[in-house]
This record gives structure tokens, sequence and C-alpha cells, in this order.
């Protein structure tokens, strides 16, 4: 058979092709935005045209520094269609890791979101090798800015040129786009993602039995673009021709709840936090949402009462595990067709575990001894490898921690049952360790948060002076107040045994989150250090 290089031009031409009637709408400054795959396939041969005006060649890093909207769309293609590298720079990292990171990537031009400037002509003194900043903006003139030189997005592409072709030699193994770790320790890990990893994702999202994205989709990603490319939906949206709906500048729940009644959205892809706070607010207002297919939800566990929750309202759940380094879909938790008819507590304890193994990929789990067996007992961290798992982290010496004998390892604890579904344990990092013996901390946040009076809960390890830690409990009540400490504990009690019980709890206003909405537990460990000594 042919050697066909597997690169995103394929992908960005069938659409231009076979779907320029389909609609992209974008939530701006200005309001709702919406135009046609025909639009947005002719500005994104404009911008491809306009950053090789600036000097951009093959194999630059062109970064962007921007929410999710219709102009982050038109570079997620524009940039590595030409040959160059889509660095996707996460807006909501500290100073020191957006500087440590656009200098690391060496990036060559940074698009830049109007809403954004401030925060990064906070750290422009720092930028070594940006040379410009493109100011994506409505407004015909550029806004005022210290960050120089800066050109205006619309202005550039007005100039360009439509039918800026696209190179049909780029190497499928060629670097279409990079992104880093939210660090929780050190600076942030640089993955990048080759033209045939990203397009074999894009392929397996579309598979019935992963996320079974189509044409006849109406994609919300909530997960943000600069959070692993909005875990792949874009790429894949604009292959498969789907609508595609782009929540903008810090979405509120009630915004999404609005934007998935409106645009008859059918799948919508966040991390738990973000779920939370929709259920929240559709407890003050009802809207609604039949034409929600299913709610995507990753990033880190999702708590069986909050799949509960959404599926009694009618809105299916579909719990998936990845990482950066996996691009990220790696794992799917679906039922499969003989599960389907087992009593619904049985079935949502397979849906909150992790999943199996999407199609395309290999893992295993390895225990102290080798291998676990298929027992949902034994621990071991999960391995994975296969053709959209990264192979090293780009230019770092942290390369040989986490990339050993051909597999990536993850770093998450697991165990896999005789179905060959993974529930995950928890992080390497995050296990507890009390007395030689491991507790899961997400096993108690997740009966934690099943309790009808929690709103969110996290629980973490702290150094004890007789057990080398023990478990403490951080909650967020719906309503304050409302339950005693000693109730939440004796609500664990019927479902764990007496060592697991965490020896207090925390009542907290917030929980602290990372710049991906992930419970922030270094923080709290942090700070309550001494809270058991
Ligand atoms: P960061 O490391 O910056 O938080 P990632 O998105 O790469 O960003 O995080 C990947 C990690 O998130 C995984 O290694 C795992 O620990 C956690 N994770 C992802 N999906 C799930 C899930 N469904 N359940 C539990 N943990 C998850």
């Amino acid at each position: 058979m042919m050697d066909f290089p597997l690169t995103l031009r394929t992908l960005f031409e069938r659409a231009e092709k076979l779907f320029p009637k389909k609609e992209i709408v974008s939530r701006t400054l200005s309001g709702l935005f919406r135009y046609t795959y025909a639009d947005y396939t002719r500005r994104t041969r404009r911008l491809s045209s306009a950053l090789e005006t600036l000097g951009i060649e093959r194999g630059d890093r062109v970064a962007t520094f921007a929410w999710n909207d219709h102009r982050h769309l038109e570079a997620y293609f524009g940039i590595p269609c030409m040959g160059a590298v889509l660095h996707t720079v996460n807006i909501r990292l500290s100073p020191e890791h957006i500087a440590y990171i656009v200098n690391h990537a060496q990036d060559r031009v940074m698009l830049v979101d109007e809403t954004l400037i401030p925060v990064l002509e906070k750290v422009a003194d720092q930028l070594t090798t940006v040379e410009a900043y493109i100011i994506m903006t409505d407004k015909p003139e550029l806004p005022p800015t210290t960050l120089s030189p800066a050109y205006s997005y619309e202005k550039l592409l007005q100039d360009a040129d439509e039918t800026y072709a696209y190179p049909q030699d780029l190497d499928e193994n060629a670097v279409a786009g990079m992104c880093y770790t939210s660090a929780t320790t050190g600076n942030p890990k640089g993955v990048t993602y080759s033209h045939r990893g990203i397009f074999l994702h894009s392929m397996n999202l579309g598979l019935a039995d992963t996320t079974a994205i189509s044409e006849s989709d109406s994609l919300l990603p909530v997960v943000p673009m600069f959070h692993v490319n909005a875990w792949g939906m874009p790429f894949a949206g604009v292959w498969f021709g789907s609508k595609q709906v782009l929540p903008g500048p810090a979405p509120t729940p009630h915004i999404l709840l609005e934007l998935m009644e409106g645009e008859k959205v059918t799948l919508a892809a966040g991390v738990p936090t973000v779920w939370l706070g929709v259920l929240k607010a559709l407890e003050e207002k009802s809207y609604d949402l039949s034409s929600l297919r299913a709610t995507l939800c990753g990033g880190s566990a999702a708590p069986r009462g909050l799949i509960a929750a959404y599926e009694s309202k009618g809105i299916p759940f579909l719990h998936a595990y990845g990482m950066t380094e996996t691009a990220p879909i790696a794992l799917v938790s679906r039922l499969k067709s003989y599960q389907q008819d087992l009593p619904e507590e049985e079935r949502l304890d397979i849906r909150a575990k992790q999943g199996m193994l999407v199609p395309g990929l290999e893992m295993r789990i390895v225990g102290q001894n080798g291998d676990v067996p298929w027992d949902g007992q034994e621990m071991g961290e999960i391995l994975l490898r296969g053709p959209w798992i990264a192979s090293e982290y780009f230019e770092d010496d942290r390369t040989a921690d986490s990339f050993r004998d051909g597999w990536l390892h993850t770093g998450d604890v697991a165990v896999i049952d005789e179905e060959g579904v993974v529930k995950l344990v928890d992080r390497t990092k995050d296990l507890v360790k009390s007395g030689g013996e491991w507790i899961s901390s997400v096993d108690l946040e997740n009966a934690l948060m099943a309790h009808p009076a929690v709103f969110e809960a996290c629980v973490t390890g702290i150094p004890h002076a007789k057990w080398d830690e023990r478990p403490l409990a951080f909650v967020v009540l719906k309503q304050k107040d409302s339950v005693a400490k000693q109730d939440l504990l004796d609500h664990l009690r019927g479902q764990f045994a007496k060592w697991w019980i965490p020896d207090d709890v925390v009542l907290l206003d917030e929980i602290p989150k990372t710049s991906v909405g992930k419970f922030l537990k270094r923080a709290l460990r942090e700070q309550y250090r001494d809270f058991y000594l």
C-alpha cells in the first residue's frame, strides 16, 4: 500500500472541500461570533501566509496565548499546516513558568488574545526569543500595549493570501504541536506532538467506542485549547466537519449552559471541577440540554456521585483518562454490551473507573512483582506505548525518569479487573502512606463527594509522628454549616477500613486549584504540614 504521510493538511483540506457550510461559533468580547468553515479555511490560509511574510519557516515555534475561540482554531491548523509548530502556552501558569516555557521552546512569534495582554506584558522583558507579537482583537486598531513589535491579527490577515498553498512534502513525523505539563514540582516539561500522532489520535476520537466525534456533533471544548490541545477535539472536529462552539474568555457555568442550550451542543468536555460547577448552576436555573449526548470528563477522577447526578438529569456522562504525554486519550470508561443490563449501582461502579484501553495503544500495569494480575486488587504503575504517546520530554534531562524501555511510565497507580477495566488508585505522589500501608486519596474523595451536603472534597496525606502520614480531608459544603465534620467521617466509616478514615476534616470556602482546574494538593499539604504534629 502507499506510504502516505499522515499530516494535518489532509484533515484541513477535507473540511475545506466537504463542509464549507458548517458553522463555527465563538464567544468573543463583542458577543457571539459565527462563521462557516468556508470562512474559517480561507482565514486559516491567510494566517499561514501572514506568518510566512513575518519570516516563519518550517520547524519554527509559534506560540498562542489565548482562550478557546475562532482565532485560536485558525492557529491550530494555520501554524502546523505550513510546517511550523503550534505551541499552546498555558495562560494560567505563573509568570516565571510562562517565561520559562516560551524561552525553552524558543518561540519566535506569539499570538496573544487582547484580554491577555496585561498578563504577557508582565513577563515580556524576560522573553529572549520572541520577535513579534500578533494581537488577536475584534477591533480594527491595536489596543495600547508595551508588547513590541506588535501587529494586528486582523490587519495581517487582510493583507495576506487566501490561496496560500500548503506543502505536500511535510514529513508525518515532523512536530506539529507542543504543550508543557503544568508543573507541580520544578519547571514544566515540554511534550511535542507529531503530525502522525495527531492524525491517528483524531481518528481515534471518531471511534464509536471512544468519543464517537462525527459530522453530526456540536462540540463544546470547555477544556482549554492550551491544555493538551483541548483533548484533541478541535483537530477531530475540523476533520469530521463538526459544528464547533468555542466558549471564549473565562466562561462561567451559566455561560456554558446557555451555549449548550442555544447551540444544541452534543458533546461537551471538561475537568470534574467544571462539571461540579455546572451542576450547581443547574440547581439555580433549568436549561434544555436534550441535545447533549455526553459530557466528557477527565483530567482527574470523576466522582461516582457526579456521574450519578448527571445521569439522574438524563445527561449521559463519559469518563476518560489521559495526560499531556498521551495526547491525551488513553482510557475510556464504557460498558461492554453484556454489562448494559446490570443493576444501576454496578453500572455506576464500572463507569466511575477510568475505563478500558482505547484501540491503538498498548498498556502494562507493573507492580513490585512485575505485571499485576487482572484481579482488581493488586496495584501497579500504568505504562503506555503507542503512536500518540510521547517518546521523550522536549530537550529535558528528566526524560529518563518517565520514558524507559520503550514505555511511558505515567506515575499513576492503578488496579485492573478481570474485564480489563482500569481503576486509578492515585498519582504516585498523592498516595497516602500510613504505617507502611497505602491509602487511595481518590477513593476517599469520591466517597466524600457522594455525600449530599458536599460540593467539593480533596484528601491528602499529612506528616504524622506515629504513622508517617495520615489522611486529612478538605471539604467545601454546598451550604455552610449544613453538616458536622463527624457526620462526614461517619459517612466514610461504613465504606472503608478503620485506618483509611481521615483523622480530621477541614472545612474550607474553596479548594485551591491548579492552572487547569484540578485540586492543588501540594498547596494544602504545605499549608497544613504541621496539622498532625
Ligand atoms: P498535569 O500533569 O499538568 O495536571 P495532565 O493533564 O497531563 O496535566 O495530567 C495528567 C494526569 O491527570 C494523569 O497522569 C492522571 O494522574 C490525572 N488524570 C487524568 N485523567 C484522569 C481520570 N479520569 N481520573 C483520574 N486521574 C486522571
